[in-house]
């Protein structure tokens, strides 16, 4: 018997009114001013909140990478870019039919010259705390300038718009996530600090100093992963935890945002539990940020809605199809490691059907409201067996 296909998910309210600002039903192949309409925007946003983050940089800018910044460079960066932004914009003007996009870029342009440009002064002063906007610029620019045209040219589900349901609030956990990545942070090296010191007493630790850099990151990523395992399958199998992990696994598409739906509890209590073995060894500050750049890159590659799979190195590291049959909807509970797949092979949660991608992804029934005020609370009323 044919299984009934499932309704599409809901577009929220959200979805709606970003459709209403930016959308609209003219053609959108390249030469119609859809994609030099969607990078001007971007980029004429992104320059925008450059601007803000020059003038206010004790409040827009997290300490680690504040200090770090080679000012003149940036200038240059922004001065492109804001340029870049103006002449898709400009470009999309005269293209497209509807002027909504080009309108949109061109008014953010307009914005970040009248907030002082790429000449605009670096503020000074001291803030009661700091929102990491600069780290959230960043990441949106870079990765949404890789991911949107390679997800456009090796699409694994072609008829997926960018703005397909659920996008903004995707987008608001990716805000939420890099703006706040400082609190995110303090809360999770407290706790895992706190564990560390607590099991120094019986473990001093490994002396990693003479190993070469690059094996002390492999050692990092498998702790990493093991410790991550641990959790992410407890998080499936624990009836009170599933739904703090179900945010995860709530939507419907899978693309370079939908990785970032990922519930605050679900954020501090992985990445604690997968840190504090990770201080308890003791690897160097350089093998952990290493490591940390890689796990931002691969926990974004893994989730891509590109074809790309490749035969043996596919048994090596997680490639996007692995960690799509971890989202499938059937079978479900498989395949949680985020590095290595031996893991679950070691485990016996290895599911990777020859060539195959899973043809739904998602929780049957759509059980978790979809926008991001209401998957904030819903877990800590839900219980994973709970019918409805
Ligand atoms: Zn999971
Ligand atoms: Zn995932």
């Amino acid at each position: 018997m044919d299984r009934e296909a499932p309704a599409p998910q809901a577009y929220t309210a959200l979805d709606r009114a970003a459709e209403r600002l930016l959308g609209d039903n003219f053609p959108k192949h390249f030469g119609t001013g859809w994609f030099s309409g969607l990078a001007g925007v971007l980029l004429s946003f992104g320059s925008f909140m450059a601007v803000l983050v020059f003038r206010y940089p004790h409040w827009l800018t997290i300490s680690e990478t504040a200090p770090r910044y080679p000012v003149e460079t940036m200038r240059l960066l922004l001065a492109l870019a804001l340029m870049a932004g103006f002449l898709l914009s400009a470009t999309s003007l005269v293209l497209r039919p509807s002027k909504r996009l080009g309108i949109t870029g061109l008014a953010f342009c307009l914005a970040a010259i009248v907030a002082g440009g790429s000449t605009v002064a670096v503020g000074e002063g001291q803030a009661a705390f700091r929102i990491g906007l600069d780290w959230f610029i960043l990441n949106l620019v870079l990765l949404a300038l890789v991911f949107v045209p390679l997800e456009r040219l090796f699409p694994l589900k072609a008829d997926q718009g960018i703005f397909r349901a659920g996008w903004t609030t995707d987008g608001i956990y990716f805000l939420v996530s890099h703006v706040a990545v400082e609190l995110l942070t303090f809360f999770t090296l407290l706790p895992a600090t706190l564990i560390a010191q607590a099991l120094h007493a019986r473990f001093s630790g490994l002396n990693t100093d003479a190993w070469p850099l690059a094996l002390e990151v492999l050692a990092v990523m498998m702790v990493a992963d093991l410790a991550q395992y641990a959790v992410h399958r407890g998080f499936h199998r624990t009836a009170w935890a599933w739904p703090f992990h179900a945010i995860h696994h709530s939507s419907r598409a899978m693309d370079w945002l939908a990785g970032s739906r990922l519930h605050v509890v679900d954020i501090i209590a992985t990445r604690t539990f997968t840190l504090a073995p990770l201080l308890i060894i003791g690897f160097s500050q350089q093998a952990l940020y290493i490591w940390l750049v890689i796990i931002a890159v691969q926990a974004t590659l893994n989730h891509v809605n590109i074809r790309f799979d490749v035969p043996v190195l596919n048994q090596l590291i997680v490639l996007p199809r692995f960690h799509h049959w971890h989202h499938a909807v059937t079978p479900i509970d498989k395949n949680f490691a985020v590095h290595f797949p031996w893991i679950d092979r070691l485990f016996g949660t290895y599911h990777m059907p020859k060539g195959e991608w899973p043809e739904e992804t998602g929780i049957d029934g759509d059980p978790v409201p979809p926008e991001f005020g209401r998957q904030l609370v819903w877990p800590f009323r839900r219980r994973r067996f709970d019918q409805d």
